[in-house]
């Protein structure tokens, strides 16, 4: 992970570790740091809990190894989920969707470099046909990771048909991965999700879809997964990517939201550059959201 780490308990929690045994007041400044780094109220009483009774178990009075104690409980929690990416497929087709101003397209073209690195070939494809600058946008993006991309042929195009074309440029071409970007907003919800059911309806009748990644923005926290709901109940998200936790003081989130949605975070934004994206590593998560 990158080092910015505005999300970190550790500020909150120094206190409460520098005290010379775990008292009643120990645990009153850990459920208030959890809830304020949106752990959300049932997670943090569920860790609490489960730190209530390994401290029994083990018989210690030590603020240090509550600390311990707490880095583990948060990564046995976050690894529950699988967290990696399927990309097997070739060509191996990712669907990404999500509200507008998420980071959908930001996090297409950190994510075609991320790919590139590792010396695989990327073709975009364009299917926010919606808004014409949302095409220049990943054109420029495509542009910086040294991607191809597929551009509707005219303002309006049906996505799909966009999406279409992507996947036989892919096809033709030996591409091995194809990332397609959608619209995050139409007259009615209803009409966003039936654009999405036939892009992946048209898409599927030429390739599996490897993943449907939802994207989001984790300073929302919380309501930015009501407002992803549809896309939960109609999109068949297979993974999610949490967007600018560089400015979020709100790590907890990233426990939460996989426990509230049941979908593993596959990728992980911290900044608007195009190195700012990695993977989702539950240990690597855990002990920077707790310190060392
Ligand atoms: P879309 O509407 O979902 O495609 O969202 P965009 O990709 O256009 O991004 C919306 C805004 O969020 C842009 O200003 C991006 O630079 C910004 N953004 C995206 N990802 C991140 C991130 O990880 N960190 C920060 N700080 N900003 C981000
Ligand atoms: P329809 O739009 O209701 O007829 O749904 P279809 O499933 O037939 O096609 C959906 C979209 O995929 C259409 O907008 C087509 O432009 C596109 N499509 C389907 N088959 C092809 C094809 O063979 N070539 C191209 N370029 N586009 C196709
Ligand atoms: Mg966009």
């Amino acid at each position: 992970m990158a080092e910015r780490s505005s999300w970190s308990l550790s500020g909150a929690l120094r206190g409460m570790f520098q005290r010379p045994t775990i008292d009643e007041s120990t645990w009153d400044d850990l459920e208030y740091a959890l809830i304020t780094a949106d752990f959300g109220a049932d997670v943090a009483e569920a860790i609490i809990e489960e730190l209530h009774a390994k401290v029994d178990r083990y018989h210690t009075t030590d603020p240090r190894d509550l600390k311990r104690m707490l880095r583990e409980t948060i990564e046995e929690r976050l690894s529950n989920f699988d967290t990696t990416l399927k990309l097997s497929e070739r060509p191996a087709v990712v669907l990404v969707v999500g509200v507008n101003g998420v980071g959908k397209t930001t996090t297409i073209g950190k994510f075609a470099k991320f790919i590139g690195n590792f010396g695989r070939t990327v073709v975009v494809g364009a299917a926010d046909t919606f808004r014409a600058a949302a095409v220049d946008q990943l054109a420029t993006w495509a542009e910086r990771a040294g991607a191809a991309i597929v551009r509707p042929q005219h303002p309006g195009q049906d996505p799909a048909s966009v999406a279409y074309q992507t996947v036989e440029y892919a096809q033709r071409t030996g591409t091995e991965i194809v990332i397609i970007d959608t619209a995050g907003r139409l007259h009615t919800k209803g009409g966003l999700m039936d654009e999405l059911s036939k892009i992946k309806r048209v898409v599927e009748k030429q390739a599996p879809i490897a993943e449907v990644l939802l994207v989001l923005d984790a300073t929302t926290g919380q309501n930015g997964v009501q407002q992803a709901n549809a896309f939960i109940e109609h999109a068949g998200v297979t993974g999610l990517v949490l967007t600018k936790l560089d400015g979020s003081a709100k790590g907890g989130f990233v426990l939460a939201v996989q426990e509230r949605t049941g979908l593993p975070i596959k990728l992980v934004g911290q900044g608007e550059g195009i190195g700012d994206l990695t993977g989702f590593t539950p240990h690597v998560f855990a002990e920077k959201l707790v310190g060392a």
